[in-house]
């Protein structure tokens, strides 16, 4: 019997990890090397939609999500300047018996931890910490990765093949060549995380709450089996920030939303501490990877935040990976072409839809107005079916 391939993953976020699952599952060894030292999530939210969900079920990390997940019942999507309901989008009930799989909110701490365990729990994944892959070289026998330890020193690790998990500002990726600089999208995410205890009752509710302003939308949902309520703020913004945790001036947000209604601004007063993450995204390319070498997640195709899929596409392609390297495991670059070639026009549709949401959230004046008659009249339930293209998959 011959000794299974290796396939090196860069980046242990939830693309590396849930491609480490698959592929150990297919029946490779997996290497994943990730540059922190601990594996500490930020303290924010994720909305899992149920194209992620079950993948993550086929991965069997759901078990372990369900004690501290939310499945909200709706959207409730309202008027931030009027504070008027335009609309609720079913969830809940509705999305499992559509779709055969939940819909949840979850803290992003609760689903690395998750998928953490089950990791750790499959002799055939080996987690790196501590380990920053600054180049790679492929030879005939693979790949050799170059990573620098927490104490500088440089090491080689040799596998059959790479995936990049390694983020936004990924290095295998910029190793490939490839013309790819992230684009700064002029608009800045403000999040922040605050106890049940010191949020309102109406903020609690297990419902994902979206509040449409000009230039700007707030999103906020209970995480943690309830215990906390997330926050997110999305304004125009010129300043291009790198990472996650950038300190926001809480008086500068608010001056923002001086115009919004009594109760959205209610929901911004309320955390003392915020975090900025600048948004950008990656232009469409038709070939992300070369050789036993490829891309997955954010690495290949961020994306703008407004369809809540960036993760949920991580998670798709750590499945559709894993299966084309089942099929080729002897010739691991054409499997990546392969898979490459089923996640191209996918992935772009759901970044090109981004971008749309985007603009329709932040409308205002005449355009806000048609926007939220539309809303209403076409009600709910058709809102929610516009996303079978989305939640359906894999079909
Ligand atoms: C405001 C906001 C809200 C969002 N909401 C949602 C949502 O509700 N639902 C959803 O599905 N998506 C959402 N997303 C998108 C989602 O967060 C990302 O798409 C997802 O985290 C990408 O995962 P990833 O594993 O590809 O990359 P990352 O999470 O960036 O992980 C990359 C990992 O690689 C490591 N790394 C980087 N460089 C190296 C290196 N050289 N060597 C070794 N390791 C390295 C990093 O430390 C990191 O751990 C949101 C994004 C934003 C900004």
């Amino acid at each position: 019997m011959t000794s299974p391939s290796t396939i090196l993953v860069a980046g242990a976020g939830i693309g590396g990890l849930a491609a480490a699952l698959a592929l150990a599952r297919a029946g490779f060894r997996v290497v994943v090397f990730e540059a922190a030292p601990a594996l500490s999530e930020a303290g924010a939210g994720i909305q899992l939609s149920p194209n992620a969900t079950r993948v993550l079920s086929a991965l069997g990390v759901v078990e372990a999500l369900r004690a501290c997940a939310v499945a909200p019942a709706a959207i409730r999507v309202l008027n931030a300047r009027s504070g008027r309901e335009i609309v609720r989008i079913p969830l809940g009930r509705a999305v499992e018996a559509r779709y055969g799989a939940p819909y949840w909110v979850v803290h992003r701490a609760d689903l690395q931890r998750a998928l953490l365990e089950a990791a750790a729990a499959r002799p055939e994944i080996v987690l790196r910490l501590g380990f920053t892959i600054v180049d790679h070289a492929v030879g005939e026998h693979g790949v050799t990765v170059v990573g620098k330890t927490q104490s500088g020193v440089l090491v080689e690790e040799q596998g059959h093949a790479l995936v990049g998990a390694d983020g936004l500002w990924s290095t295998v990726r910029a190793r490939l060549g490839r013309d790819s600089a992230p684009r700064f999208r002029g608009r800045a995410a403000w999040r922040a995380l605050i106890p049940a205890g010191d949020a309102d009752p109406a903020w609690r509710r297990p419902l994902t709450q979206l509040w449409l302003g000009p230039d700007a939308h707030l999103v906020h949902y209970p995480v943690r089996a309830g215990d906390a309520v997330n926050i997110v703020a999305i304004v125009k913004d010129d300043r291009a920030a790198r990472g996650w945790a950038a300190p926001g001036d809480r008086d500068a947000l608010l001056a923002r939303f001086r115009r919004w209604s009594a109760k959205a601004r209610a929901i911004l007063e309320a955390p003392a501490r915020w975090q900025i993450w600048s948004l950008h995204d990656l232009p469409p390319r038709p070939r992300p990877g070369r050789g036993p070498v490829t891309l997955l997640g954010d690495a290949a195709h961020a994306m703008l935040p407004f369809l809540a899929q960036g993760g949920a596409m991580a998670i798709e392609d750590a499945a559709v990976l894993a299966d084309c390297a089942a099929h080729r495991p002897d010739d691991l670059a054409a499997a990546f072409r392969t898979y490459e070639q089923l996640r191209q026009v996918r992935t772009m549709r759901a970044a090109q839809e981004s971008a749309r949401m985007g603009a329709i959230y932040h409308l205002g004046g005449a355009l806000a107005a048609a926007r939220d008659f539309v809303m209403r009249r076409a009600g709910g339930e058709r809102l929610a079916a516009r996303q079978d293209w989305l939640y359906r998959w894999p079909g």
